[in-house]
């Protein structure tokens, strides 16, 4: 068998070219990395569940009328999407403080937000994905006004989709990131929502303990990565049976 090519090896994922033209195998690694890299490991199960839950969000989308890269799962671990010329943007949707915003504005972490806020940050691992406006946008020609347009309006709908998803399983969608791409058919092009969406890239907070189900618990040694990704996929129904490592069993007193 021939080997398959690989496009292209981030840090979560690997892409290798797809059976037919304008596809992409998407993989799921079990790395984990925080602070633009600084902190790294592997987490065993991490890559599968990843791998299921951005199918349960992006086919959602689908079925909803937001255009995503999602075409089918084809394993554990990967994949099939659609082949898409990725703006380099993070666009980031937030309903609560947290994070960078926090530290930014001097805001609480948990606090309500007037309105949902979109940011931008700049992709470009190097310079560590810096926040930029949409003047920087513009000018630097990184994406049109149509495309900030449509930017805009996929975002929202991500954000209304996600935030309901989330809510009716108990989770507070606190933020998220996603990273949009182009596709062109025929002499049209347009814009879908590519990448992943999974709890690497969103903060999940429990509604009624306000514990972290997603990649705060790496970045902030809370305590088990796989067991808050875990119970995020067993609320939503969609936990893959004996994929994931059990927890190590802990001594209680
Ligand atoms: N995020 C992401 N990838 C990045 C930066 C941020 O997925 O490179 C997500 C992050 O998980 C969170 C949201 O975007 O859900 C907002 O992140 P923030 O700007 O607060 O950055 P952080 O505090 O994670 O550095």
């Amino acid at each position: 068998m021939a080997r398959r090519k690989k496009i292209y090896e981030g840090k979560a994922k690997t892409l290798y070219e797809g059976p037919e033209p304008g596809t992409i195998v998407q993989y799921f690694k079990d790395d984990a990395t925080a602070f633009n890299a600084e902190k790294r490991d592997v987490i065993e199960g991490k890559g599968v569940l990843n791998n299921i839950l951005s199918e349960y969000f992006m086919q959602g989308l689908n079925d909803i009328g937001v255009p995503t890269h999602f075409l089918k799962r084809l394993n554990m671990r990967e994949q099939l999407v659609r082949a898409a010329e990725i703006i380099p943007l993070e666009i980031i949707v937030r309903n609560y403080a947290a994070g960078s915003l926090s530290k930014r504005l001097g805001l609480e972490e948990g606090m309500r937000l007037p309105r949902p806020i979109i940011e931008y940050c700049y992709k470009d691992d190097a310079l560590g994905d810096p926040l930029v406006s949409e003047e920087h946008i513009a000018a630097f020609g990184w994406a049109t006004s149509q495309d900030m347009d449509d930017i805009v309006s996929l975002a929202l709908r991500v954000n209304d989709f996600m935030s309901g998803v989330m809510k009716a399983v108990g989770i507070r969608l606190v933020d998220f990131k996603i990273e949009v791409g182009r596709v062109y058919e025929g002499d049209f092009q347009r814009l879908i929502v590519a990448d992943e969406i999974s709890p690497d890239s969103c903060r999940l907070w429990d509604v009624e303990t306000n514990q972290k189900l997603d990649k705060d618990v790496f970045r902030r040694d809370l305590g088990s990565l796989t067991d808050a990704y875990s119970e995020v996929a067993r609320r939503l129904g969609v936990l893959p049976k004996g994929a994931v490592p059990m927890a190590k069993p802990t001594l209680i007193n």
